[in-house]
């Protein structure tokens, strides 16, 4: 069990999978004023920054689950570096129903809400596990400018313009499913390109050592056709938020 091989190639060098740089994360770990020994629930919790780091600098525990083998790998590898690995766990599985064991202060899902079925599912599996007075946290992407056409939401790897809400819509969503935006750190450009363009080195290199995989048609068209896609499409258009909700 593990996700499509082609995050794997061209994720592998990613600490974080989305388009908050460092610094946007440590921003979100402190604004959320997490308190030494709160628990944190990751789900997809990729290589592990959120937790490793937030642990490192405020003191949680931490429980991740994610369906990539590489990324877990990675994860325990990072909470040893950071020296937090007696207070962060990574499992490696499928975290659609995953509910923890013992209540959580936080319960998060950042980047991966079709883990739940979409933000709505998202949220209520996320409750599962949620204390009382709990924070949860949705990492999701937003239309910063909504596409004229359906042309722009494919040009951004987005099926439909519908899959999508822009930011005040995504926020109004949240109040109407009984939530208090709480708080949110907002991804910008440059935190997109760190995302995205960060792939494409990886990409070359992996090309320069896997000439001859299966993968690898695969990948030199991305490496070829990515940037331009990304500057003219997911760059302008695309948002990406983590939004910090309490039960209203
Ligand atoms: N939250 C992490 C990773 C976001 S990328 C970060 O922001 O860095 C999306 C993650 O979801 C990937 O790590 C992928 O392996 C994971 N994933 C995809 N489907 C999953 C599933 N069904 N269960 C658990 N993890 C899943």
């Amino acid at each position: 069990m593990d996700i499509p091989r082609i995050f794997t190639i061209t994720e592998s060098a990613h600490r974080i999978h989305n388009p908050l740089t460092p610094d946007k994360l440590a921003t979100l770990g402190a604004a959320l004023r997490l308190k030494t020994g709160a628990r944190v629930l990751d789900l997809g919790s990729g290589s592990g920054e959120m937790l490793c780091t937030w642990a490192r600098d405020h003191g949680i525990t931490g429980l991740g689950v994610d369906l990539s083998r590489l990324f877990t790998e990675q994860a325990k590898l990072r909470a040893e570096e950071l020296g937090v690995a007696d207070r962060v766990e990574f499992i490696h599985g499928d975290a659609a129903g995953f509910v923890a064991d013992q209540k959580v202060d936080v319960a998060a899902c950042v980047g991966a809400t079709w883990i739940g079925g979409g933000v709505a599912g998202t949220i209520a599996l996320l409750e599962k596990s949620l204390r009382p007075g709990g924070i949860i946290l949705i990492g999701e992407p937003y239309w910063r400018q909504a596409p004229s056409t359906q042309d722009v939401a494919k040009g951004c790897l987005v099926e439909s313009i519908s899959e999508y809400l822009i930011l005040p819509e995504l926020l109004a969503s949240f109040g109407e499913l009984g939530y208090d935006v709480v708080e949110m750190v907002l991804a910008d450009q440059e935190g997109w390109d760190r995302y995205e363009a960060a792939k494409w080195l990886t990409m070359r290199r992996w090309l320069e050592n896997n000439p001859n995989d299966e993968m690898a048609t695969e990948v030199r068209a991305q490496l070829t056709s990515e940037p331009m896609r990304f500057a003219r499409y997911t760059r302008e258009y695309l948002g990406w938020g983590v939004f910090a909700l309490m039960v209203r």
